[in-house]
């Protein structure tokens, strides 16, 4: 069974293809919590819970009532229907970590159906699960951002760095970026050197840094510093336009 949180079609807001016309599924559940992050939402049921800013699609427990499960292919592939797409736009996967589904076959025969049609799969994931590229050839048709987490998620370094994973996703996807969540004060707390041991595991894949931010004032925060921070190390600044357009709605 697969869980759909939420869907919506809306331009890219961050990272390597920021500004392309997408339609985004967001699906529930992931393999980590982050709650070092911070962020609280209210469940329906009133208790207030702990995580990352999609805490809502995250924690099964308390928010899991509002999902649509899913039992075949053709009820994602019917979302499509309900937008008036001028071609076959760029479809991004996010959650949660869309990932956990990998080798659900719903999910696999979603995304072969996607690729037939001509759209283009962007995976946003933690890139901390693995998936079988032999077993599963759509996904060498596929794009990933990887936000490998770092250490102020709370999660401990073994799971959220897994660099066999990186570098298998790295290697056999269509195309892969690094995309980091970067606030200014981790700038200055050694932050650098996380990062480069991150990206030891994949050192040709490019880097997309984007400012922490749920909200146009904490993004605007952030952003100055960053950019300092990117010319730096040649890493590539990334906004987060949808932040700054739509601040901290949901949905666009
Ligand atoms: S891995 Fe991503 S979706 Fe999962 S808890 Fe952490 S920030 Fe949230």
């Amino acid at each position: 069974m697969v869980y759909l949180v939420e869907h919506f079609y809306s331009i890219q807001g961050e990272g390597k293809y920021v500004g392309t016309p997408s339609v985004f599924f967001r699906f529930g559940g992931c393999n980590m919590k982050c709650e070092g992050f911070g962020c609280k939402e209210k469940a329906e049921n009133g208790v207030e819970v702990l995580g990352c800013d999609t805490v809502y699609a995250v924690n099964k427990e308390h928010f899991s009532q509002t999902w649509v499960p899913i039992s075949k292919a053709s009820e994602l592939l019917a979302v499509l229907e309900l937008y008036e797409l001028p071609n076959a736009v760029d479809i991004v996967l996010t959650g949660g970590e869309p990932l956990i589904y990998a080798s659900d076959l719903i999910f696999v025969e979603f995304l072969e159906a996607l690729v037939k049609r001509g759209h283009q799969i962007t995976f946003e994931t933690n890139a901390s699960l693995n998936i079988d590229f032999e077993k599963y050839g759509v996904y060498k048709e596929c794009y990933f951002a990887l936000s490998v987490k770092l250490s102020n998620s709370g999660e401990p370094l073994a799971k959220r760095v897994r660099g066999d994973i990186i570098y298998n996703i790295a290697s056999n996807a269509k195309d892969a970026f690094f995309k980091f969540s970067i606030d200014a004060e981790s700038i200055t707390l050694g932050l650098e050197e996380e990062l480069s041991e991150i990206l030891l595991h994949s050192p040709k894949t490019k880097v997309y840094c984007m400012p922490v931010g749920g909200t146009q004032e904490e993004v605007e925060k952030n952003s100055e510093p960053l950019i300092e921070f990117c010319k730096a190390k040649g890493y590539n600044f990334s906004d987060r336009l949808h932040i700054r357009i739509w601040d901290a709605n949901k949905g666009v």
